[in-house]
């Protein structure tokens, strides 16, 4: 009889030749556990998405009360549906007048995917802006505005018109024209290693935005929900994006996204043509709920402030020869090694060791430390001393 891990293989259509393999039977809080009773620590949350740990009781229960309700009733932006409704008002009391619409997807990637077409439509323009090692998703639209070639090439031709710009380069910026429909961007580039935007940076951006009518567009898929120490990062730069990008932590661990906008701006979608972005699932009334009690939980503690503390601990204890550089944007953490090997060898030591670390798309010469925001002090103090002994191994 074949393993499971000989199933995953032979019949689940594989990503790369080098899957992580680890069969994870029940996760809770920040660790899982495989089939043979072993525990993990998940140091990079599910990539982004376990904010407030694995299986959070509140979202548990929240899951539980809408599958006796109702799950899929009809495709999106039909029926008053209360998750959704209840869902988008807490979200918007906690941004600016101007996002004040939610249109939910399934994913991150289709975020982008609406997002664009929002900007497309709203100007009557085609140019896209955005910027080399950014990391949008992996859909056809998305891929045509990320910025790393090896990842592009392959799927040519993309969409036609867009301009990679670098980033954080500031005397590039005066390509923003009254050609460009968007310019998208996260403010913490996560796959090239943890790269946060410049505050002078994002400041011209919105600025040449605002002078050229180009809709600024902010990825926030893995900067939002406390992440980097305030509940969207884009309040840090005391800037307000004209398109604001959510997933991975948005549904608490089911599959949601949205891009955010103005009711006014929103409204394009709706006529000429009418139903100008639809989706089936897009705000499954399951993941609603589950997001709203994430973000409940959220809300009600202190995980937001603690992140940035909780960062400065990773790094006073991150000291060792191996490590050049400590990027960091709140719990979003880099370790910056001379090359890939030397990573790739310590992130196996690691999870050989219990502790579930990774590297970055772009960077893989850089460790991935980002793990929910609920970890505790002794936890901090376990996991680095873990990764410190991986380090002196390799
Ligand atoms: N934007 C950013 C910044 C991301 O990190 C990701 C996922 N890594 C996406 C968009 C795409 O999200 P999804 O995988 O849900 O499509």
């Amino acid at each position: 009889m074949l393993t499971n891990r000989q199933l995953f293989l032979q019949h689940l259509a594989q990503t790369s030749d080098s899957p992580a393999m680890l069969e994870i039977e029940s996760a809770s809080g920040i660790y899982l556990f495989d089939a043979s009773g072993k525990k993990y620590a998940d140091l990079i949350s599910g990539i982004g998405v376990s904010n407030i740990g694995h299986c959070h009781p509140n979202v548990i229960s929240a899951i539980e009360k809408q599958i006796n309700k109702y799950m899929h009733l009809m495709v999106y932006g039909e029926y008053v549906q209360l998750p959704q409704v209840q869902f988008a008002k807490l979200i918007t009391d906690h941004l600016p007048a101007t996002l004040d619409c939610v249109y939910f997807t399934n994913s991150g990637t289709e975020a982008t995917e609406g997002a664009i077409k929002l900007a497309k439509k709203l100007t009557g323009r085609q140019e896209i802006i955005s910027f080399r090692n950014s990391y949008h998703g992996s859909t056809q639209g998305a891929l045509s505005v990320l910025g790393n070639e090896d990842l592009r090439n392959s799927f040519r031709p993309l969409i036609p018109g867009n301009r990679l710009l670098n980033f954080n380069a500031e005397t590039e910026l005066d390509q923003i024209t009254s050609d460009a429909a968007a310019v998208i961007l996260e403010p913490v580039q996560a796959e090239a290693g943890v790269i946060p935007a410049d505050m002078d940076f994002l400041q011209k951006i919105r600025t040449r935005c605002n002078e050229t009518g180009a809709i600024m567009i902010l990825d926030e898929c893995q900067t939002a929900f406390g992440r980097t120490g305030s509940l969207f990062c884009f309040e840090q730069y005391k800037i307000i994006p004209d398109i604001l990008l959510l997933a991975k932590s948005l549904g608490g661990g089911m599959p949601l996204g949205a891009f955010i906008s103005s009711n006014e701006r929103m409204s394009s979608l709706t006529k000429n043509p009418a139903l100008g972005h639809i989706t089936t699932f897009g705000g499954h009334p399951v993941c609603c709920a589950a997001g709203k009690a994430a973000l409940q939980v959220l809300l009600g503690g202190n995980l937001i402030a603690e992140a940035v503390i909780k960062s400065k601990l990773f790094k006073s204890l991150l000291q060792h020869e191996r490590i050049k550089k400590f990027n960091s944007a709140g719990l979003m953490m880099s370790l910056e090694f001379d090359d890939e090997a030397i990573c790739k060898k310590a992130v196996n030591a690691c999870i050989q060791s219990g502790i579930i670390i990774d590297w970055f798309l772009f960077a893989p010469h850089c460790m991935r430390v980002a793990p929910p925001l609920i970890i505790t002090e002794a936890e901090i103090k376990h996991c680095c001393s873990v990764i410190l002994q991986s380090l002196d191994t390799v």
